[in-house]
């Protein structure tokens, strides 16, 4: 019996597959698939420098949805000089690759810091309200 958590739907196909816990939810046709398709965007951008995923898309098949996934993946960067941009998903302001910005990038990073030490001290405190009432019930006996 497979580890049930995890056995995946696939994020593409919906197929369910043993997930093997890093990179995209993709079973291996699917990712082979995909790969393939990188590989083509990657060889026309190697063969013209840039391009728009709309020229993209219709030199090598792919369509511009996955081209955009590939940019928010970082996979895909737009190079310094281009016109074109995608958008921060927290401000929206233009970047060229991943989904924040540097500045909301920074911000998040701080953020989750922020709470996992805040989590992290208030389960302190509770390990040591344990370990005093433990104590007391050791004197007892
Ligand atoms: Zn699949
Ligand atoms: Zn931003």
């Amino acid at each position: 019996m497979p580890d049930k958590a995890s056995v995946l739907a696939c994020s593409r196909c919906g197929r369910m597959f043993q997930y093997s816990g890093f990179g995209p939810v993709c079973c291996s046709s699917c990712r082979e698939f995909d790969d393939t398709e990188f590989g083509k965007v990657r060889a026309y951008l190697d063969e013209n420098g840039t391009a728009t995923a709309y020229e993209i898309s219709q030199a090598t098949g792919v369509t511009e949805k996955t081209i955009r996934r590939y940019l928010t993946e970082s996979r895909l960067e737009i190079p310094e000089g281009s016109p074109i941009f995608i958008q921060c998903t927290v401000c929206g302001c233009d970047i060229r690759s991943g989904k924040y910005c540097m500045d909301c990038a920074k911000r998040l990073s701080s953020e989750l810091q922020g709470a996992y030490m805040s989590f992290a001290g208030d389960k302190a405190k509770t390990v040591n309200e344990n370990t005093g009432r433990m104590h007391i019930t050791k004197k007892r006996d």
